[in-house]
């Protein structure tokens, strides 16, 4: 069909906008390539797949789907409510917590507003800004010398706050780079921040990481009614395609994302999953547990490759090449192994893994050493 240019009919916001690259599915990977046997190691997914319970309820649900969802997700704001302690009043579920991300730029962000966020941060931060016409205040990264290289540097980034910010985002533990802050710092950064400024604290990683240095955000939300935090089922909980996640708010920035919210935007089944999901203590402990053994499998197969890698608190790890990583991605899309190219953060030596099983990590491995002898 020809193709008309309408872009100059489109708010300045779109029109400057570049649309999210999502990691390559398998299915894509194989016609294009014509590989078989493909793996995907690119977009943080669980390799043990979704949790039992969450399809065992979806099941069991399958024959509703003729009905309207409960548009206030009913039951499953009751079990993330008792999870966390909070009333159901400071929840908001949202398709995927991108969703939640860009409710809260619609509602605090417009042209003339800043947003500030770190150098290399997760894609959507910057796209919910640029999209309602805000700008993007970008804090640059801790360097690559320090002992978090790459990650939030908190200073950096209150030092960009002025009297047009309404919003910072900043994730714990952080994609691309799998970097973390511990949870008084984050703590302390969320307390001097001005009340004019809402924090956005994206715990999508959160469940991976070991022990309590960083903390829980959403215990915080008494002392800081200007602090969301957001959460997802995409990762751990093994539910990326159903699209779901949640923000955890004062009631009184809930319900001003309750207006923006669309009417039914997580479907019957993601309900009814996520909610049997949370309840499935088993399936986290054992994703944990094989992500835990396959981070230390990753680290120490690449570093004996004599590559360096960053460390991690998430399901991935940020490797650096020592070259551009283009052709190493084009050298294992070949072979059928699928990572995260991160150049478009920045990034352009780097590849993104995510942790797999213990023998797609060893094939991943394999095809590394084969293609960097070469
Ligand atoms: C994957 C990810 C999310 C989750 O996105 P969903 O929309 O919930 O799938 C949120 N934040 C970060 C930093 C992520 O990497």
């Amino acid at each position: 069909m020809k193709i008309f240019d309408y872009s100059d009919l489109a708010v300045e916001g779109v029109r400057k906008l570049e649309p999210y690259t999502p990691g390559k599915p398998i299915d894509e990977l194989e016609r294009d390539y014509g590989v078989q046997n493909s793996i995907k190691l690119a977009s943080n997914e669980n390799p043990l797949g979704a949790s039992p319970k969450a399809i065992e309820a979806m099941r069991a649900h399958l024959d509703d789907t003729w009905l309207y969802p409960d548009a206030n997700g009913y039951h499953l704001k009751q079990a993330i409510a008792e999870k966390h302690g909070l009333p159901t009043s400071t929840i908001t579920l949202g398709n995927g917590s991108n969703d939640v991300l860009v409710f809260l730029a619609q509602i605090f962000l417009r042209p003339g507003l800043e947003s500030v966020f770190s150098q290399y941060c997760f894609a959507v931060y910057p796209i919910a800004t640029q999209m309602v016409g805000a700008k993007a205040c970008v804090a640059p990264a801790l360097p690559e010398d320090h002992p978090m290289p790459f990650g939030h540097d908190l200073r950096a980034m209150f030092e960009r706050v002025t009297n047009n910010t309404r919003m910072v985002f900043l994730a714990n533990p952080n994609n691309p780079t799998g970097t973390w802050l511990e949870a008084a710092r984050v703590k302390d950064f969320i307390g001097s921040l001005p009340p004019h400024v809402i924090c956005v604290v994206d715990e999508a990683y959160t469940e991976y990481a070991e022990g309590d240095r960083l903390g829980d955000a959403s215990t915080w939300l008494d002392e800081f009614p200007n602090l969301v935090v957001t959460r997802t089922f995409s990762k751990a909980y093994g539910l990326a395609g159903l699209r779901i996640g949640y923000a955890l708010s004062n009631p009184g920035i809930a319900d001003l994302m309750n207006r923006v919210r669309p009417a039914f935007n997580v479907n019957s089944l993601a309900l009814v999953a996520a909610e049997a999901a949370l309840g499935d203590d088993a399936f986290i402990q054992q994703s944990r547990k094989l992500n835990r053994d396959g981070l230390q499998q990753l680290r120490d197969g690449l570093q004996a490759l004599g590559l360096v890698t960053v460390p991690s608190a998430a399901n991935f790890v940020l490797v650096r090449m020592g070259q551009p990583a283009d052709v190493i991605n084009e050298a294992l899309l070949q072979r059928g192994i699928i990572v995260r190219p991160v150049a478009n953060y920045g990034l352009d030596d780097a590849l993104r893994i995510t942790v797999g099983t213990n023998a797609q990590n060893q094939r991943l491995l394999d095809a590394l050493a084969d293609i960097l002898k070469q």
